[in-house]
């Protein structure tokens, strides 16, 4: 007998359709995936124009029923009205046509209904466009809740380079900050023997540092920034996926936006707070943070608390509350975390604040 008992699963997308002009190819590739008759389009007011209304053109002229449902908020009542809704009319799958909200809520009830989901991220803002999680307000906290991993995603950069460049500036902020986050993971793998996957770190780290020697390259208005930052955004999905946790893609800098959405009066893009954090957390691991805020200036990202509407002393209160954040998850601000102090001294060496 062996005594080898090792098992995972992992939950890929099956078909990710990026470029120009994808969407004509949803109903094929839905069919393909035999997802046949009738389907859910979870989508904003916005996005809805942008795209919802095309694909429901689309998949209707193939012969789709189509239904739309025009959310608000991500919050747990939308979810869940999506998911009564979808209860009623017993679509083949649900499609989140969004920049962040719509396919977050439309990947949590799907999950919640147990039906499949497909991502149509109109904005490269974050890399929740891939992953098993969302981003869901309950009872007045973001929490990230369980959701369906997408079984197909449709990125269109000709409708991405049009989103507002602030989003995906965001978007390269989380995937730059994969870096702090894998070297949190080894640091948790050495001091707390957690499971470590050498694959996923990898996959995660040499897409933040693709993103960081081409920099410069991204730019406001050229489609082909568009596709550089989905498609890091896409394999830093991947990276979660085959980790089977956000591990590879969320660290201590994570933990430091979740912090600042609790308490910042108005918290901003979780790309760009990730992005600040990962600059004063690359500090806190003695690496080359300088390297990590030079890639977010060239992007046009925000490197000072400052550019984004944050107070100085809400970076030094996110920075003491972080370590309350997702507790059993080990990073390189320890068990006990930082004070007062520290979290200033940190701050200001960095120049966030
Ligand atoms: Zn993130």
């Amino acid at each position: 007998m062996s005594d080898f008992s090792k098992y995972k699963t992992m939950e890929l997308p099956r078909i990710v359709v990026v470029g120009h002009d994808v969407l004509p190819s949803i109903p094929e590739n839905c069919l393909r995936l035999g997802l046949p008759a009738s389907a859910l389009i979870v989508a904003d007011d916005v996005t809805r124009k942008i795209a919802g209304k095309e694909i429901a053109q689309l998949l209707g002229e193939s012969g789709y029923n189509v239904e739309t449902k025009v959310i608000k908020g991500a919050d747990a009542g939308t979810v869940a009205s999506v998911q009564e809704l979808a209860d009623e009319i017993g679509p083949a799958f649900l499609a989140g046509v969004g920049g962040g909200r719509p396919i977050d809520v439309a990947k949590c009830a799907s999950f919640n209904a147990g039906m499949p989901f497909i991502s149509v991220p109109t904005a490269a803002t974050h890399d929740g466009i891939v992953s098993s999680k969302a981003s869901i307000t309950v009872r007045g906290v973001k929490e990230s809740l369980d959701a369906q991993t997408p079984i197909a995603v449709f990125a269109d950069t000709g409708i991405i380079v049009k989103s507002p460049f602030r989003m995906l500036a965001a978007g390269c902020g989380d995937i730059i900050s994969n870096k702090t986050a894998v070297l949190d993971w080894k640091l948790a793998h050495v001091k707390k023997n957690e499971e470590y996957s050498s694959y996923a770190a990898t996959l995660s780290e040499i897409t933040a540092d693709m993103l960081i020697e081409n920099a410069g390259q991204i730019k406001p208005g050229v489609e082909e920034s568009a596709w550089q930052v989905i498609k890091a955004l896409v394999s830093s999905g991947v990276a979660m996926s085959i980790a089977g946790s956000s591990r590879p893609a969320s660290g201590a800098e994570h933990k430091f936006s979740h912090a600042l959405d609790r308490l910042a009066k108005a918290p901003a893009l979780h790309g760009e707070q990730c992005g600040i954090g990962a600059i004063m957390m690359m500090s806190l691991h003695r690496g080359n943070w300088q390297s990590i805020r030079d890639a977010l200036a060239a992007i046009g990202a925000p490197t000072k608390a400052g550019q984004i509407g944050i107070s100085g002393e809400e970076v030094i209160q996110a920075l003491v509350r972080a370590k309350d954040i997702k507790t059993e998850r080990y990073t390189v601000l320890g068990d006990e975390g930082l004070d007062a102090e520290e979290a200033e001294e940190l701050a200001k060496a960095t120049g966030v604040i």
